[in-house]
């Protein structure tokens, strides 16, 4: 399973949280589709983290094919950037895995 994301229905521009009205064009009208592929854009690595977190824990940003950019928990052993990458949420926490 994907993430959500918000479509605008009259100017297209895709939102990762649901919205009141669009930021563009103000449309208060959005389609929900489910998004799960894109590519890395930017990750880091935290070296302070709660007990139970691996550590380092490496957090990246997706750029979703179909638009929007979401953050999450990267399980790639050597990230890069440009990498093909499938975006999965479990627990309100959203995953970075390699795309097949
Ligand atoms: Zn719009």
């Amino acid at each position: 399973m994907g993430v959500p994301l918000f479509i605008c229905r009259r100017c297209g521009r895709a939102y990762p949280k649901q919205r009141y009205r669009c930021r563009r064009c103000g449309s208060p009208e959005f389609n929900v589709l489910e998004a799960s592929h894109g590519k890395l854009v930017s990750f880091t690595e935290i070296h302070a983290v709660r007990v139970g977190f691996k550590r380092p824990l490496r957090l990246g940003v997706v750029e979703l094919d179909n638009g929007g950019k979401v953050v999450g928990i990267l399980d790639l052993a050597d990230p890069k950037m440009g990498d093909r990458v499938v975006v999965t949420r479990n627990s309100n926490l959203n995953f970075i895995k390699p795309a097949d």
